[in-house]
């Protein structure tokens, strides 16, 4: 492989994109045909459908997995999250909440089998890739990993589909740059993913972080992939998941990542994130009406 290229140099060196940055035929922002990404016959990113996955933070048992799992099938979804391998903030667990690793991608494997639900996983290391792999539909690199460059090449190697989300603090050139460490790879199902960037304010103590709509339209400018949005990781705060959803669909994302939990209180980690059931079928009411506002639909 072959990875020269001549005039990289940067003639206005910046954070942002520069036009430099397309003249330099970067292979994430010169692909002229849009790109979408096929996770079945009947689900696919970049398309006028938008796929929404939902589910808790973490794997933490079976029997959550299984009421999340029929409440997505009631709700005509089709595709599931939940983390059997996470990366915490501090290092240190409350007693509830264990990493279920093998275990917790045992569990999704039963929920494929059951349900006939794709699977959205996070990868935190190398390490895990090869478990991972045998049962995930698509490969979640999650922010805190968005520049960890080893990673990215080596999960790009099992071709699978992959979310990229952008980390809170970088720059969409540095996204693109970590994109670009799949691209090389060989592997073009990528999905870039918006989840909230870290500001001076975000208007309420417990709010982490603000989704940065502005990403979704300036994304779509420099390239060809399908770009989603995570509302419930940007604010952290279940009420206003809903708008933000509404927002992240009226811009233009091709996706939706939506934590929910049937007993938000009792999740593991984050509580205050989770929409309970009733709160995520009002929510996919009302995204539903805004995607066709748009002449698009979520699936
Ligand atoms: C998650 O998806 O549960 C997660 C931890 O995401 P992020 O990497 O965006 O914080
Ligand atoms: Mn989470």
């Amino acid at each position: 492989m072959k990875l020269i290229k001549k005039n990289l140099s940067n003639k206005y060196p910046s954070k942002d994109i520069t036009q430099d940055d397309k003249k330099n035929k970067l292979t994430i922002s010169t692909s002229t045909k849009k790109i979408v990404v096929k996770i079945s016959k009947d689900i696919v990113f970049g398309s006028n459908n938008i796929p929404l996955i939902a589910g808790p933070n973490g794997v933490e048992n079976e029997k959550l997995m299984v009421v999340v799992a029929k409440n997505l099938i009631k709700n005509k979804l089709k595709i599931i999250r939940g983390h059997a391998y996470k990366p915490l903030t501090f290092p240190y667990r409350s007693n509830k909440y264990k990493d279920s690793k093998n275990i917790g991608m045992d569990i999704m494997d039963k929920i494929k089998r059951d349900f006939g639900l794709k699977v959205v996983t996070e990868v935190t290391e190398i390490r895990y890739i090869d478990r991972i792999f045998k049962t995930a539909d698509i490969l979640q690199i999650g922010s805190r990993n968005m520049q960890n460059l080893e990673l990215l090449r080596e999960v790009a190697l099992t071709k699978k589909p992959i979310i990229l989300k952008r980390h809170f603090g970088s720059s969409l050139r540095d996204l693109l740059g970590a994109a670009e460490h799949i691209l090389v790879e060989g592997n073009n199902n990528l999905i870039l993913c918006e989840r909230g960037v870290s500001l001076p304010h975000t208007h309420r103590a417990t709010s982490r972080f603000a989704l940065d709509i502005q990403a979704i339209p300036a994304l779509k400018e420099i390239c060809n992939y399908p770009i989603i949005s995570d509302p419930s990781h940007a604010s952290f705060w279940a009420p206003w998941v809903p708008s933000l959803t509404l927002a992240s669909v009226a811009a233009g994302s091709d996706g939706l990542i939506i934590e929910m939990h049937p007993n938000p209180k009792k999740s593991a980690v984050d509580p205050l994130q989770p929409l309970n059931f009733k709160q995520f079928s009002g929510l996919l009411k009302n995204t539903q009406k805004v995607a066709k506002a748009v002449n698009r639909k979520i699936i």
